[in-house]
């Protein structure tokens, strides 16, 4: 039975992610060279969630690449003991915001459709929000991360912890990349709970 869930999990994610290499639903087509879908396990209990891909990420068609992939991956092997593996990532957009800008609110609602499904597929225990954008998409509010990060939130059944974007840790500095390590150790705890 996990087989044939596992399976379908592998199935499901594969059709949506060849809807989404020919999607032109917004502006963000035009200047993509890739489609940065998301990578990782299809079952994962756990699922990473950034904005939207940057100039190596775009450039490789996987998320989280550059220097800021870096810092997530270390964050998550020091207070996670994860790898790659072990979690699936994916972003609230999947195609490149020209010059690294953020995305628009009608790019954000033409591109919904595609992390609602992956949510849904995967069917994560706990959601770690990376910064402004997908904590907003997730928790559907409108403040930001420094007012929403700090607690663990349950939501439709599942834990959503958020924190910075490894971006913004990376210009902020230690004090950024600390509260960090404090939300992914909040991270932990949400799935090792019942
Ligand atoms: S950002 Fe999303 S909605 Fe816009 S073209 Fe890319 S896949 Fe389609």
């Amino acid at each position: 039975m996990t087989e044939d869930i596992k399976d379908d999990s592998v199935v499901l994610l594969k059709k949506l992610e060849q809807i989404a290499m020919e999607c032109r639903k917004c502006r963000l087509a035009s200047s993509r060279t890739n489609v940065v879908f998301g990578v990782g396990n299809p079952e994962a209990n756990l699922l990473f969630i950034g904005e939207g891909p940057g100039r190596d990420e775009d450039l490789k068609g996987e998320p989280f690449v550059g220097r800021s992939g870096k810092l997530l991956d270390r964050l998550c092997e020091e207070e996670l003991g994860m790898t790659r593996k072990d979690f699936y990532i994916a972003n609230v957009v999947k195609c490149r915001p020209p010059d690294n800008r953020d995305p628009l609110d009608d790019e954000i609602q033409a591109c919904r459709g595609f992390l609602e499904k992956q949510i849904e597929i995967i069917n994560p225990k706990v959601i770690v929000a990376l910064g402004n954008y997908s904590t907003r998409f997730v928790l559907n509010k409108t403040e930001g991360i420094k007012a929403l990060r700090g607690k663990i939130y349950s939501i439709n059944e599942r834990y959503v912890v958020p924190t910075y974007h490894p971006a913004a840790a990376l210009r902020a500095g230690a004090t950024v990349v600390a509260q960090m390590r404090a939300d992914f150790i909040r991270a932990k705890m949400a799935l090792c709970n019942n």
